[in-house]
């Protein structure tokens, strides 16, 4: 508890006292579930401890046999006991380094394995996270978690308390042997402590400061060179490298400022704390130079004293810091567990996977309003049926509901109100999987991921059979075009599909979805790169799948006309639906949609 607050003051963010007390307490809590993420490592850290002990008790006799050497030699010299204690000092010196190593060896490994384990728990937790947390949540917020701050973590488990408990071992070691020595010389060491634990204090807090600062300006840096690199067109199309540098120079500039002033404050605090430690010295010689005189000490143990000291006086500085340390990763766990902990707002729970599927879903009074904007109601009251082996088109103007409608069949947000059913049992009661199987999208941006055109068809069907993903092509119309590629269904189709046409992309991307054989294909503006023919041709393809219900949400009205129904989507109401020619009849919404469309592409 007192090395706690020890070491807390300077690093949290100045409360008031009972915030302090819960941050402390959630920083404990946080600490003591670090230990037990460490518990796979027991076996290790167990070992590390024991080497640990047996260095310190190494280390501890060194100074020892180095005062006997010296009373040996000045007192009336006899070689054997020269020797003897000339052996003891190398053996318990190469001991302790080889132990020594052994600790930090087996440390590091721990240090190493709990990183691994953390960043996979936190990665897992993420990317089951509800859609609504990523877009609330900045991807750099959830990267420097996962490799930062998951460092960071476990560096404090492993690597600090490491060093903090091999400190705190050997000062008790240390004071004891003081002690032992003179009560009187080891009192007399206490008398800077007062001095060096002020500056010692203002340092941390201001050192502290100029380490965030530092850290603020590299990211910040970064930052300016990111934004640059990844709009390098518009750059140079307004020639504007040279500017752009000038921008990036100034971030350098102020991460190198900052730097320096960091440096700085380190030198002038090392200065000060050395000074008083010579200053101390010096006191304890005059001081031991008396009792050596007065005979209650030996100029060896006088020497011995000295070794001991020097060590005791770098250990309190370390064991604050170490400390300060823990405290400050213990915010690192904070940030780790906030994210490790979150529950996803969509239930993934659901685990009926029935063998007979009709496959007509229904659209149930469904209200929807996004949680990130709270305020607007997108959809609102809506309801329809996609019988099994129809085709739907959904229509209306842009920002009227239509994706958002493909938002939650897919499951990435659950309506506000109202249901939606398949088979007449609410999706959110079928298992995940089976759910996601039977339902494929083909987004309005549809994203390839870097390999093959043949990984990306097959992307999460690990075991299809290669002629399920060939199949799965050629009924999207992608396979003259594949085989048209350099090295047909194993060309690599580069970041993001960039060696890929627009309308190539989507063709795959209409495979991909096809390839786990679904009930109900769902086309947001997936043809709107195709041209007209290309997207008849898919069309066409795609009616002939039996069982598939379509529900095609169209840029070109034209494409939709023999669709078995036309929604009519606006403002996230549903004022029309029908037949193509049922609604041209009526005149509304959709018959000017219609028309304002074939005026404006003068078709
Ligand atoms: P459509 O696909 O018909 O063009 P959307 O379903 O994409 O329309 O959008 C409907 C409304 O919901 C729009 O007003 C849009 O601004 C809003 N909206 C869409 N996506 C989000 C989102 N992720 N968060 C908040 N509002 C959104
Ligand atoms: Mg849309």
């Amino acid at each position: 508890c007192l090395l706690w607050d020890w070491a807390s003051p300077h690093i949290l963010p100045k409360e008031s006292s009972e915030a302090d007390k819960n941050g402390e307490e959630r920083n404990r809590q946080n600490f003591v579930r670090l230990l037990k993420y460490s518990n796979p490592d027991w076996l290790f850290l167990s070992g590390a401890f024991i080497f640990l002990a047996l260095a310190l008790i190494g280390e501890m006799f060194i100074p020892f046999y180095m005062g006997r050497v010296i009373d040996i030699l000045s007192s009336n010299y006899k070689e054997t006991e020269f020797l003897v204690a000339m052996f003891y000092m190398a053996l318990f010196s190469i001991a302790s380094s080889a132990f020594a190593g052994c600790r930090g060896g087996l440390f590091i490994f721990s240090m190493f394995r709990l990183t691994r384990r953390l960043r996979l728990l936190l990665f897992r937790s993420v990317i089951k996270q509800d859609i609504a947390f990523f877009e609330t949540t900045k991807t750099g917020d959830i990267t420097s978690r996962l490799s930062n701050d998951t460092a960071r973590v476990s560096r404090s488990i492993a690597g600090n308390v490491n060093i903090t408990l091999r400190t705190l071992v050997k000062c008790i070691g240390v004071y004891s042997f003081m002690i032992s020595i003179s009560w009187q010389l080891t009192l007399l060491t206490f008398l800077s402590s007062p001095l060096t634990w002020i500056i010692q204090k203002l340092y941390n807090r201001y050192h502290q400061d100029l380490v965030e600062k530092v850290q603020d300006s590299v990211a910040r840096s970064s930052d300016i060179a990111k934004e640059i690199l990844e709009s390098v067109k518009t750059v140079h199309s307004f020639d504007a490298a040279e500017d752009e540098a000038k921008r990036y120079d100034d971030s350098l500039q102020e991460i190198h400022n900052l730097q320096t002033r960091r440096d700085m404050v380190r030198a002038v605090y090392l200065l000060l704390i050395r000074t008083i430690n010579l200053v101390t010295q010096v006191a304890m010689l005059m001081y031991g130079q008396t009792l050596i005189e007065s005979g209650f000490i030996t100029s060896g143990k006088m020497v011995s004293f000295i070794l001991y000291q020097m060590e005791s006086g770098d250990h309190i500085r370390l064991i604050v810091h170490m400390l300060s340390e823990i405290t400050h990763s213990a915010g690192a766990a904070h940030k780790v567990f906030q994210y490790l902990d979150r529950k996803p707002q969509v239930s993934t729970s659901g685990s009926y996977c029935p063998e007979q599927l009709h496959g007509g879903f229904v659209f149930k009074n469904v209200s929807f309003t996004y949680p990130s904007r709270p305020d607007t109601a997108v959809l609102q009251d809506i309801s329809f049926n996609l019988p099994p082996g129809s085709i739907t088109a959904l229509v209306g103007p842009s920002g009227g509901g239509k994706t958002t409608c493909v938002s939650l069949l897919e499951r990435f947000y659950e309506p506000t109100s109202g249901e939606i059913l398949l088979d007449g049992i609410p999706i959110q009661q079928y298992k995940h999987q089976y759910l996601h199987a039977k339902v494929a999208l083909v987004a309005q941006e549809p994203v390839l991921f870097s390999g093959t055109v043949k990984q990306n068809i097959g992307y999460g069907l690990e075991h299809a059979p290669e002629e399920q993903l060939k199949e799965a092509a050629r009924k999207a119309n992608a396979e003259p075009f594949i085989l048209g590629l350099p090295e047909g269904y194993n060309t690599e189709v580069g970041e993001n599909g960039s060696q890929l046409g627009a309308g190539q992309k989507q063709r795959l991307a209409i495979a991909r979805a096809l390839a786990r054989k679904p009930r109900l294909l769902i086309l947001d503006e997936a043809s709107s790169s195709l041209d007209a023919e290309t997207e008849h041709e898919i069309q066409k393809s795609l009616q002939g799948i039996e069982g598939l219900s379509l529900l095609i949400i169209a840029h070109r009205l034209r494409t939709i006309e023999k669709a078995d129904q036309i929604l009519v989507l606006e403002g996230g109401r549903l004022p029309e639906r029908g037949t193509h020619e049922e609604l041209v009849e009526r005149q509304g919404v959709y018959y000017k949609l219609l028309h304002g469309h074939v005026l404006q592409n003068g078709e």
